[in-house]
């Protein structure tokens, strides 16, 4: 162990846990080489464009090599991405732009793969998709041309914690949780897509963690709290031993979601593609409390049609008989844009046409939608209740529940995701049936942070006092016309903050089903009133870290449970 003092560096805490493990640095992205720049004067052109097809060799061998090494869809990718590395096409163009242009390597090679995507682009569909690749190889040529790491998660035989200055959804997506023991970047919010995905992986992270890149190098100790929020550069030994025995705890859950004193609250999965149903149920989540649709619609030129919805909506039913399955109708738009339903023209979609915006230009899409999950939950026994993304007004609300009724579908609801719908939850909830607070963008439109964006992280917390004045006002407008309340947006996952949200007055929680073990633990040890106490401790503190920290300490199971 290093003689060197701990160093300990604050972020937000985004997904439970806590784990230790040797640092590697992810390095920096590779910039776009100065346009315009030229050899040397009396440079060889013809030796620097020799160097392009050795430098896409080594590309492809390490490519090959990695993709040896993996297994499933990450393997898939890295063979797809060296068998673009390994095409002469782009190697050609970039000797010739060096040979005729006498642009340094890099320059000739960045330039080739935008020439090459352009044409990719225009071929659409399947061609369309692998512009990704391009960049991908690009960036591998030009860190190899210019001698510097490639980019992505090094090669490292032992679990390490991953640090970085942010990181791409692309790449968190592809992260090995036997590798990758925690997670700490510098930049980062906690709805960004790495906390997402770091909760659904089980990875205990800590973004915004700012400047964790000055306090560490590759191979140094560092230990993630992930429910504290802290990163630990060169911890002791102690709390290196208490690190590993919490981590080796594992917990069951029973099936139902509880208070200490017996009141109920259900227990819910978030779910995203239908083949992860299985394993909700078998994680024992109650039912689903938000299937995102959008899974079958992104990345695509046009909508599915009605029998391939069908067909995916039966999986995820089939796989809860008889329970709870909350169908969100498409969220196209802003971070999921969709070619045929939302605009690329619009200054800001995030307040443009999303959700259930969408349905007034194409109603078709919303129709069509709602015929597919008629038809399959006809077909099976799962309760099916259907709620639409992104209401904001009474209106809406009750067309959006009129048209429900015509697919005979009767539970329908809204999500409240926009402070005007958490505002005038009453008279919104006086024809929906049920309410489901999304808390990422319910945080983001109440505090006018991109859920998306490092720099206003510490905005962009489902702890911020007005976040948690909404979810209240919500539940008050459910208690009036007494329809239920659940929350779905990753604010449920946080143990601590699933208190406060019951004594908020919400009767539902969903979540990645990793969650669900803990955050039922931490209930259980709770009564309903502690719940409603700690939630006003949490209402009335003055910031969102006030807020989290008054409540963390009056719960010693999350200590206990280092949750
Ligand atoms: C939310 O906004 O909290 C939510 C659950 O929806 P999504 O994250 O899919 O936007
Ligand atoms: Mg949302």
């Amino acid at each position: 162990m290093s003689t060197a003092s701990p160093v300990v560096v604050h972020g937000i805490a985004v997904s439970p846990g806590r784990t230790v493990g040797p640092c590697v640095l992810l390095p920096e992205p590779v910039g776009e080489p100065p346009s315009g720049r030229r050899l040397a004067p009396g440079e060889d052109p013809a030796a620097a464009a020799a160097r392009i097809s050795v430098a896409a060799r080594q590309v492809q061998a390490a490519l090959e090599a990695a993709a040896d090494r993996a297994q499933g869809e990450s393997q898939e990718v890295l063979r797809a991405t060296a068998t673009i590395a390994a095409d002469p096409t782009l190697v050609a163009d970039a000797e010739h732009r060096v040979l005729s242009d006498h642009l340094v390597p890099e320059r000739a090679v960045w330039e080739a793969a935008g020439a090459v995507s352009a044409q990719f682009e225009e071929l659409g569909g399947y061609f369309a998709e692998r512009t990704r690749d391009i960049a991908d190889v690009r960036d591998r040529l030009v860190a190899e041309l210019t001698g510097r790491p490639a980019p992505g998660v090094p090669e490292h035989d032992a679990p390490f914690v991953l640090v970085a200055s942010d990181l791409a959804p692309a790449l968190t997506a592809t992260l090995d949780p036997t590798r990758v023991v925690g997670i700490v970047t510098g930049a980062g919010g906690p709805t960004s897509h790495t906390a997402i995905l770091a909760r659904a992986l089980g990875i205990p992270a800590v973004v915004a963690a700012r400047g964790i890149t000055d306090h560490v190098a590759d191979g140094d100790l560092v230990l993630v709290d992930g429910g504290h929020g802290t990163a630990t550069v060169h911890p002791d030994e102690a709390q290196v031993a208490a690190a590993l025995a919490a981590a080796a705890q594992t917990r069951a859950f029973d099936g139902e979601g509880r208070t200490a004193d017996g009141r109920r609250v259900e227990l819910l999965a978030n779910v995203g593609d239908p083949r992860d149903a299985a394993a909700a149920a078998e994680a024992g989540a109650e039912g689903v409390g938000l299937l995102r649709t959008e899974f079958g619609f992104l990345d695509r030129a046009e909508a599915p049609s009605v029998a391939e919805q069908v067909a995916a909506y039966r999986q995820v039913l089939a796989a809860f008989p008889g329970r709870k399955v909350v169908i969100r109708t498409l969220d196209a738009g802003a971070d999921k844009p969709m070619p045929f339903l939302t605009s690329d023209a619009e200054a800001n979609p995030a307040l443009g046409v999303r959700g259930l915006r969408t349905a007034q230009e194409h109603p078709e899409v919303l129709e069509d939608q709602l015929t597919a999950i008629a038809e399959a939950a006809a077909a099976e026994s799962a309760r099916v209740w259907v709620m639409a993304p992104m209401v904001a007004t009474v209106d809406e609300a009750e067309s959006f529940v009129a048209r429900c009724q015509r697919h005979g579908l009767d539970v329908a609801g809204v999500m409240v995701e926009v402070p005007s719908a958490a505002l005038l939850s009453g008279p919104i909830l006086a024809s929906a049936k049920f309410a489901s607070i999304g808390t990422n963008d319910l945080t983001q439109y109440t505090m006018a942070a991109d859920r998306l964006l490092g720099a206003v992280a510490e905005l962009s917390d489902p702890w911020q006092p007005a976040v948690l004045q909404l979810v209240a006002s919500t539940c008050a407008g459910g208690a009036q016309q007494d329809r239920p309340v659940g929350v779905c947006g990753e604010a449920a996952a946080s143990p601590a903050l699933a208190v406060v949200l019951v004594g908020l007055g919400v009767s539902s929680l969903s979540m990645t089903p990793r969650a669900i073990a803990d955050v039922a633990a931490v209930l259980a040890t709770v009564t309903h009133d502690e719940c409603r106490r700690l939630a006003q401790l949490a209402l009335s503190a003055p910031t969102a870290a006030a807020a989290r920290e008054r409540v963390r300490a009056e719960l010693p199971v999350l200590e206990e449970l280092a949750l």
